[in-house]
């Protein structure tokens, strides 16, 4: 490993000597190790070179040899039988300290290698001639030696010779690290340097068999980085490319060296862990990455915290052939992310029929055109006393007789772009309950994909112009994911707020940005997510996180003049809990599910005038 030089100033003059030495030569260790050569198999094209100039200039033995921190090795050797000797007989040591040819004529006359062993001793070198190997930056790393047990002359010629084959040794190392950056490219992700696909099946495929000898399984993840389209979109590519880059980092950071981090390209990274005794460990495996990431990045001078979905197979006991494993790990990612993120073990029972993704792109835009949508709504109540104080619209796919869940096809609609036209669909539908008096307000669910779009604000303008709704009725949901870029987020939100129509933040406490920097935005509401509200009553530490985060929350929202609704409320003393701890308004199945609106009578009374709608008013 090559040591950054240290400063320089309290050395003495001899020290300082010393100290240079010193880190001269761990650049040229480094720059050794960087061509890869010692240690490596017997190569013809290097025999060669030894062989001519062994016969050319009429040498019993010669060779090529490599100067290691503290050992000569030989790449190449004629008429010797040692593969490496320590550096303190090595003649080559001697050559790639000084510059040009060394020539020693009689070796039992020189006093450096007099008393070297294998001038002493076997096999009694009496001529030695080498030619330092040299970088073209100037390293020398090794020589090009002849070597003969007889006291000999050495012509200006003879060295020359031994020169120009150094250098010939040189050019093949060149060549050598070329090959060898080749072969990484093939292997190597450019972007983060990780294994890249290809490298990845191969890494799985040792693996397995590594682990069938010794009994072991191995786990495969698929980790997909949640929204990371967004980041792209929001601070240019250079940004994404490094947030990939530091999610590399931080995922090699929590793995062993056995272990492989690989990336598949795009946002998607693949795991294998190795020599796990038992599959159980791999939740082990699981809460590092947790905990690594619960930790923002730093990127370009602002924190990011970044979501994934991770799904998660285990070799051989879900499946032993790499396609199925490799599936699996897919399906259960898919499943992670419907879920919200986190990570998903691969379960025959969850993940059975999924449909391939093109099928479902195919007839979700299908779907648009032949109206198989449907909004269901579901109220949000006051906590105080309970009262219906508007509706969440939720939509739901009607295919063929069966409904499908946005967690299902949401996702999708985001990647494919087909978001935008059903968010216009889903606003144009709410909008016009409203107006026709259905529903007294309704909150509707904005994906950071329409937010982000240059005319959202624009789109809402339409849509409320068109169905002739009261905006003070309307409620936009949005997410953190919207606000990653907070001056384009905040031009939006004044605009949607000139518009008349209100904006909450939505299953807040889950996005990438710090809490304290989204309360300072210009929304009116927080919406509390259900991952918190749901282990409220439990006893335990999760519970206790629970009501500390929730408390957090509201006095957060209060000190920003916010209020707070918790989401997923499912049982009696849920709602009371969440009322205590100081939320505002609650939604849940405990009030109710996502129903359709009956055409008449009202599923909810209008109460109030458009007049004092705040938010919900009447608080
Ligand atoms: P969300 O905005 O957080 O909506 C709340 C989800 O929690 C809804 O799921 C709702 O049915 C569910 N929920 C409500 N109360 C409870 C409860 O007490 N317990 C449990 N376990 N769940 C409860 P749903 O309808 O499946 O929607 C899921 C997500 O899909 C929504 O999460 C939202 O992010 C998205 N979504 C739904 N409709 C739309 C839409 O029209 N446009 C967009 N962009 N996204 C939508
Ligand atoms: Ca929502
Ligand atoms: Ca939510």
């Amino acid at each position: 490993m090559f040591i950054p030089p240290s400063p320089l100033r309290h050395f003495t003059p001899g020290q300082l000597e010393g100290h240079i030495n010193q880190t001269s030569e761990e650049v040229r260790l480094a720059e050794l190790y960087r061509y890869g050569i010692v240690d490596t198999l017997p190569e013809p094209q290097f025999d060669r070179i030894i062989t001519l100039i062994a016969q050319y200039l009429h040498m019993p033995m010669a060779a090529i040899t490599f100067v290691d921190r503290d050992r000569q090795w030989f790449k190449s050797r004629l008429g010797l039988q040692v593969e490496e000797m320590p550096r303190s007989i090595a003649f080559c040591d001697l050559t790639i300290k000084q510059s040009g040819v060394l020539v020693i004529p009689d070796a039992t006359l020189d006093p450096r290698v007099a008393e070297f062993s294998n001038v002493t001793g076997e096999p009694h070198i009496r001529f030695y001639a080498g030619a330092p190997i040299c970088t073209p930056e100037g390293h020398p790393l090794g020589a090009v030696c002849v070597i003969d047990r007889v006291p000999r002359e050495f012509t200006p010629e003879d060295a020359a010779v031994l020169e120009h084959s150094a250098a010939l040794v040189m050019d093949q190392l060149k060549l050598h690290i070329t090959v060898q950056q080749l072969g990484d490219l093939a292997l190597l992700d450019s972007l983060t340097g990780l294994p890249n696909r290809a490298n990845f099946r191969q890494r799985l495929l040792h693996a397995t068999r590594r682990a069938d000898h010794a009994g072991e399984s191995v786990v495969i993840g698929l980790m997909d980085l949640d929204h990371f389209k967004l980041v792209n979109d929001t601070f240019g590519h250079p940004a994404g490319d490094e947030l990939l880059r530091l999610t590399a980092l931080r995922l090699q950071e929590c793995v062993s060296s056995s272990d492989t981090i690989a990336r598949m390209g795009g946002d998607e990274f693949a795991l294998i862990f190795t020599d796990l005794a038992n599959p159980a460990d791999s939740q082990l495996i699981v809460d590092r990455i947790t905990q690594a990431f619960a930790a923002p990045l730093h990127l370009g001078g602002r924190e990011v915290f970044v979501h994934s979905s991770l799904g998660l197979t285990v070799y051989p006991e879900d499946a032993s052939d790499l396609e199925t494993l490799l599936s699996q790990a897919d399906t259960a990612m898919y499943r992670a992310k419907r879920a919200g993120g986190g990570h998903a073990f691969f379960h025959p029972r969850h993940d059975q029929s999924v449909p391939a993704e093109m099928e479902l792109l195919v007839a979700l835009h299908h779907a648009l055109e032949h109206d198989e949508f449907e909004l269901l709504y579901q109220p949000i109540v006051r906590a105080r006393d309970h009262a219906v104080m508007a509706c969440e619209a939720l939509i739901r796919w009607n295919r063929a007789g069966t409904v499908i869940s946005p967690l299902d096809f949401i996702p999708l609609a985001e990647t494919s772009g087909l978001i935008l036209p059903l968010g216009r669909w889903v606003l144009r539908e709410a909008c016009t309950a409203v107006a026709q008096g259905r529903v007294t307000r309704v909150a509707v669910n904005v994906s950071p994909l329409e937010f982000t779009q240059p005319h959202f604000s624009e789109q809402v303008a339409l849509i409320l112009r068109e169905t002739g709704v009261d905006p003070q009725r309307i409620m936009l949901e949005i997410t953190e994911s919207s606000l990653l870029d907070p001056a384009r987020g905040q031009e939006v939100l004044r605009e949607l707020r000139d518009l008349g129509v209100h904006v909450g933040l939505d299953d807040f406490g889950m996005g990438y940005s710090s809490l304290s920097a989204l309360a300072q935005l210009p929304v009116e509401v927080l919406k509390i997510d259900r991952f918190f509200t749901q282990h409220v009553d439990e006893p335990g530490a999760e519970g206790k996180r629970s009501v500390e985060l929730i408390r957090a929350v509201v006095i957060l929202a209060g000190a920003f003049g916010l209020v707070t609704v918790a989401e997923g409320v499912e049982t009696a003393q849920q709602a009371r809990t969440l009322q205590t701890l100081g939320c505002d308004y609650l939604q849940g199945y405990w009030f109710g599910r996502p129903e359709p609106l009956r055409p008449s009578p009202q599923l909810v009374p209008i109460t109030g005038s458009a007049s004092d709608l705040t938010v919900y008013p009447n608080l």
